[in-house]
């Protein structure tokens, strides 16, 4: 078990990747504290995957955007895991559109669920993390944060931006043993990835030497290893799992 009586936060792990990684955790020994935005059904399905894996999985109602809700759901982590190793920031969304069409508010929403939230959780965590001298955070960025996309101004500013972040909060957070890295999925085989049409699916998977989309668990293995003693020496890094795409 890489993470025997670890203690982690997901954000957005009620479905796709962020489930994925919350059951790769409890599977190797980590309790978990996930957070969703609406799915109350599948935070309960989830949580009662607890008992299998002997470890605590509890889910949480907290909107990723919002700084207060961030300092809540750590709060709540530390009160009832004990303390707070493990930060994944994976809560996202895309409200696509060609830049002459998009709204102002769906350029701030996504830019305040996808990159804000990341601050949130971070500043928080960090908090709790450097005290113990002791952590591990992982970004969920995304490979169009590295070769762009059309139709997605505000989510590829945001994975972007997610990947600055991750760059600078590891070269801040070096001298703590903090390690913070990003993980950059190609596409995944989720809700997210289903709103596309046949077309814009076709016109993707063409660019994957692999020729396949990747799983949800394929990012969870990597999220794993580097929330783990594996990654020891990683810090500041973007992983990308996305079949080839990027490179
Ligand atoms: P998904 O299937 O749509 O699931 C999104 C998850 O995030 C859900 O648990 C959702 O909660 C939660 N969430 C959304 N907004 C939130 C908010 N404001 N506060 C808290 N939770 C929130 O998405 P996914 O495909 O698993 O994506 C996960 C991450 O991977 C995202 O950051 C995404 O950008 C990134 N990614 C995905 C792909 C892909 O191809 N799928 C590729 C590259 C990067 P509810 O269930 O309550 O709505």
């Amino acid at each position: 078990m890489l993470l025997k009586d670890k203690r982690a936060i997901v954000t957005g792990g009620s479905r796709g990747i962020g489930k994925a990684i919350v059951l790769d955790f409890a599977k190797n020994g980590c309790s978990v504290v996930f957070t969703y935005a609406n799915s109350v059904e599948a935070a309960k399905e989830l949580e009662g995957e607890s008992e299998k894996y002997g470890v605590k999985i509890l889910g949480i109602k907290a909107d990723a955007s919002l700084f207060s809700e961030a300092e809540k759901t750590v709060k709540f982590a530390l009160e009832n895991l004990g303390g707070l190793d493990i930060l994944v920031n994976n809560a996202g969304i895309t409200k696509d559109n060609l830049v002459l069409r998009m709204s102002e508010d769906d350029f701030d929403k996504v830019i305040a669920a996808n990159l804000k939230s990341v601050f949130n959780y971070t500043k928080f965590a960090f908090k709790a993390m450097m005290a113990q001298r002791y952590g591990k955070i992982i970004n969920i960025a995304s490979v169009v944060g590295i070769i762009g996309n059309p139709g997605q101004v505000n989510y590829v500013a945001s994975k972007a931006g997610v990947i600055g972040l991750t760059k600078s909060a590891a070269k801040e957070f070096a001298a703590r043993n903090v390690n913070v890295n990003a993980v950059a999925p190609g596409f995944i085989a989720t809700d997210m990835s289903d709103k596309m049409t046949d077309q814009q699916k076709e016109a993707i998977l063409s660019q994957v030497p692999l020729k396949k989309a990747g799983a949800a668990e394929d990012i969870a293995n990597t999220v794993t290893f580097l929330a783990s003693g594996l990654s020891d020496y990683i810090t500041g890094q973007v992983i990308s799992v996305d079949g080839g795409m990027a490179m």
